[in-house]
């Protein structure tokens, strides 16, 4: 026996989670460089460093040692706090799931996804989806051997969606997804016989380094920390957190669609926030970064929508807006900057989809994801699928697949499975938001002057000082009750008839 004592296995398993820590942070520093300000043919070189270090990361996981450190402390497992008794069950599971994946295909793949997304931007900025096809062949390929590693009783695409989610499945999602498409549609319906909103102030021309300014405004009255949360630019906005004292994200600035940059800025806020609040003993330790995609989604939508899309919000940082773009917003009031962020419109992309038709666009990558996965569909399949599900869902044409099938990078970034977390998270959120009026009362008459402090406050206390002390499903119930589709359902139809006055 390596391990005499259980102190001997805590050590080790403290050492092994801090050594772990300190590869993940420097993998993701590296990324969020290749995503940002790395120059275009760094991608080979970079390619082959990335594989090294995932290599050595396997191996570290991997370790059959670490398979006696984990026996060891599950054998005294009573005497461990119950942050210790949660890092050996997530350890655990890591280290068998790693164990059923060859070190050469976990490799292989690591190198594959690097060279996938910078080969799905040039395949998008040149409207080329034969360029990207190879890669998601291989990608889909190997995410159905993968899912048989994860867990060979289950179907793979509910394995799949198990390591975002865990305990989601089809069976879930399609009931979930069916409860939404009955209360959406039908509103969908009757805002389309509505008088339209005007929206068109929004796509004037709005200079890059006002809007700049304003997301440097935006980050304050979120209570971002500048000393530890930092914004960049990247094609694909999103955010990345190495410790509760480093978390970065990214936006993308569009001179003629200042809110992409607004909303995106606000949505990935909410992303740092969770991260920034985690308690200190989470740092260095496998369950840092918080308890799901899910949650993490339920609170990047809290922020972006239930709180960024609402009146008082809007009616607070209107004035800002004014000041920054005096010309651009010369006719418009409070009232109509409120209801053109509002405006619901079935359109092509998913980051500027609004609020109501965003889990429609959820549906269609599901469906398709069902079928890949199946086998139901081979990946040349993709963009004709996918444009039909657009007619069928949102009643749009897609024109190209650089505003179709192209458009999103995480199917790049192996991410398969990850889409349903988007939809499950924006219905987690009007749940929490009915729980929190309850318990502290109107969040709203203060976010109407700017502070944000008490939904914080509460969100922390409940979500996210305990990152993944708990599974994702558990610390909803902790603090929410049983999860119920209406409470989104229902805020959905008071938010949008009130606004179309249906
Ligand atoms: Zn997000």
């Amino acid at each position: 026996m390596k391990y005499k004592t259980t102190q001997q296995a805590l050590d080790a398993m403290q050492a092994l989670q801090e050594t772990l820590a300190a590869y993940h942070h420097v993998m993701g520093v590296t990324y969020l460089d290749a995503s940002t300000c790395a120059p275009k043919g760094s991608y080979e070189c970079r390619g082959k460093a990335m594989g090294i270090l995932s290599r050595i990361t396997y191996d570290l996981m991997a370790n059959p040692d670490n398979d006696e450190m984990l026996s060891a402390l599950e054998a005294d497992i009573d005497s461990l706090s119950q942050q210790q008794k949660r890092e050996v069950e997530v350890l655990r599971k890591n280290y068998d799931q790693l164990n059923r994946i060859p070190a050469e295909e976990y490799v292989q793949y690591s190198v594959l996804l690097n060279d996938a997304e910078a080969m799905w931007e040039k395949a998008k900025n040149q409207n080329d989806f034969e360029l990207f096809a190879p890669y998601l062949e291989k990608i889909v390929d190997f995410n159905i051997k993968f899912a048989g590693y994860y867990d060979a009783g289950k179907h793979p695409y509910d394995a799949l969606l198990n390591e975002y989610e865990e305990g989601l499945t089809m069976e879930t999602l399609d009931g979930f997804f069916g409860q939404l498409r009955s209360a959406i549609v039908p509103l969908l319906e009757r805002i389309g016989e509505a008088e339209p909103v005007d929206n068109s102030f929004l796509f004037r021309k709005y200079p890059v380094e006002k809007q700049k300014e304003f997301a440097k405004y935006l980050m304050e009255v979120l209570d971002m920390d500048p000393n530890f949360c930092a914004i960049s630019e990247s094609e694909h906005p999103f955010t990345n957190g190495f410790n509760n004292k480093d978390v970065r994200i990214t936006t993308h600035y569009y001179e003629n669609a200042p809110t992409f940059a607004m909303y995106s800025t606000i949505h990935e806020g909410g992303h740092a926030i969770y991260e920034l609040d985690i308690d200190d003993c989470y740092n260095f330790s496998t369950l840092s970064g918080g308890a799901s995609m899910g949650i993490h989604e339920s609170q990047s939508r809290f922020y972006e929508n239930l709180i960024g899309r609402s009146r008082a919000f809007t009616s607070y940082v209107f004035p800002k807006l004014k000041e920054l773009f005096p010309e651009q917003l010369a006719d418009v009031d409070e009232e109509m900057f409120y209801r053109g962020v509002n405006k619901v419109e079935p359109s092509l992309i998913r980051t500027e989809a609004d609020e109501l038709t965003y889990s429609l666009h959820i549906m269609v990558r599901y469906e398709i994801e069902k079928m890949l996965i199946s086998r139901e569909i081979s990946v040349q399949d993709v963009p004709a699928t996918w444009n039909r599900l657009y007619k069928e869902y949102l009643g749009v044409e897609v024109p190209d697949d650089t505003n179709g099938c192209l458009q999103d990078i995480h199917w790049a970034g192996g991410s398969i499975g990850y889409f349903p977390s988007y939809a499950l998270g924006s219905a987690y959120g009007p749940q929490m938001l009915a729980v929190m009026q309850k318990e502290v009362g109107d969040i709203y008459q203060d976010v109407e002057k700017g502070d944000l402090s008490k939904a914080r406050a509460w969100l922390k206390e409940n979500i996210h000082r305990h990152s993944a002390l708990y599974k994702p499903g558990e610390l909803f119930e902790r603090c929410c009750g049983k999860f119920d589709a209406k409470y989104f359902t229902d805020y959905l139809t008071k938010k949008f008839s009130e606004i179309y006055d249906l």
